[in-house]
């Protein structure tokens, strides 16, 4: 059967997956840019299929493969991993998929992480919940070969993460499918999964700590893959070191003092419960104003700077470097007015305030929204 008339039948028999997948074009191909499509794969935009394997499925197994897809796409998987482990990640996402997939009543491939790893954990919960018990369970520490890099799908690293028009129309899609698709009530784990789209629980807090969680306790930072450099993708790697921190704060004028005091806040209180990891606190504007190696979380009381902005990422990693330190990762605080210098070898993250238009050259931002 062709993609389109499992399309058309998808429709009939499973609405809000037939529906949704129309947002998808459907492209029959071996390799997308340099990557090889061994099986399926979808940046977001379409779903790239290798014919071979295509032709080896099942009529009712060509569906759930295109449900699948379509599922990393409407519930965001392509832009939520984060600085997390991407393999372990992309388990979570499998897992999460099939599992609801399965509940909408569609085959799942017997080959699915769900039945190999999904006994691990509750496949009922977020992603982020089941990456986490997946880390509980051990599993960073022994992925076999065949969810590693080479045997995947998820090979999302083509897609633009923080491509936001992309991710609203997917958002806006899912709310228009589900409306269409279940004219009366949506049933529970349609609807979970809807709300946990339209409004993820994570906040911005939630989401440095997780970051400086896995930078202290579960990887060693390496620089990121070439591959992934302009694609705000982070790839840690397994090992174990204590949690070495620059917190880079952008004191120039455009910045409020409520922004500046909500920075140094946080940067206290991650003080007072990381314990034992070391701290650099980093005031910069044009030029870098004060460095401190925090030993009190009382210590900065002095806010220096106010003038123009540069963001000085490379230079302030420089600077720490000198001073003795060994930092593993840099997050920038900032309204992100201003040019980036250069690139350095740990993960950063761009902690932004209220500027829509700032996209960095690297990193991982995320937003900062005050409730
Ligand atoms: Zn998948």
């Amino acid at each position: 059967m062709d993609a389109s008339l499992v399309r058309a039948r998808m429709i009939l028999r499973f609405p809000f997956w037939g529906v949704l997948s129309l947002n998808l074009g459907i492209k029959f191909c071996e390799t997308v840019d340099t990557h090889r499509v061994d099986t399926m794969s979808t940046d977001g935009r379409s779903i790239f299929i290798n014919q071979h394997y295509w032709e080896s499925l099942s009529d009712d197994l060509k569906m759930s493969e295109i449900a699948h897809e379509v599922f990393h796409c409407a519930f965001g998987h392509l832009w939520r991993c984060g600085g997390r482990n991407r393999l372990v990640y992309n388990i979570a996402c499998d897992i999460v998929t099939d599992y609801n997939l399965k509940l909408s009543g569609l085959e799942i491939t017997k080959k699915s992480v769900l039945f190999t790893f999904g006994t691990l954990v509750n496949p009922a919960g977020s992603v982020e919940e089941v990456y986490e018990q997946l880390l509980q369970a051990g599993l960073a520490d022994n992925i076999p070969f065949e969810y590693s890099d080479s045997g995947r799908h998820n090979d999302w690293s083509s897609t633009e993460t923080d491509d936001q028009s992309l991710q609203l129309k997917w958002k806006s899609a899912i709310s228009s499918a589900a409306a269409v698709s279940y004219p009366g009530t949506l049933p529970g784990f349609i609807k979970e999964l809807i709300d946990d789209a339209l409004s993820p629980k994570l906040d911005w807090r939630q989401l440095l700590r997780e970051f400086l969680m896995s930078a202290k306790s579960e990887y060693r930072w390496m620089p990121p893959n070439k591959r992934f450099l302009h694609r705000d993708m982070i790839i840690p790697s397994l090992g174990g070191e204590t949690l070495e921190v620059i917190f880079a704060i952008d004191t120039s004028g455009s910045m409020t003092m409520e922004n500046i005091r909500a920075a140094l806040s946080e940067v206290t209180s991650i003080y007072d419960s990381f314990q034992d990891s070391k701290i650099w606190v980093v005031q910069a504007d044009f030029d870098i104003q004060s460095v401190t190696l925090i030993t009190d979380s009382k210590e900065i009381k002095e806010i220096v700077g106010r003038g123009g902005t540069r963001l000085l990422v490379n230079q302030i990693y420089k600077k720490v470097i000198d001073e003795g330190g060994n930092p593993n990762c840099l997050i920038y605080f900032t309204d992100g007015y201003g040019d980036v210098d250069d690139y350095i070898p740990i993960p950063v993250i761009w902690l932004l305030y209220g500027n829509d238009k700032f996209s960095p050259p690297f990193g991982w931002l995320i937003k900062y929204n005050e409730e």
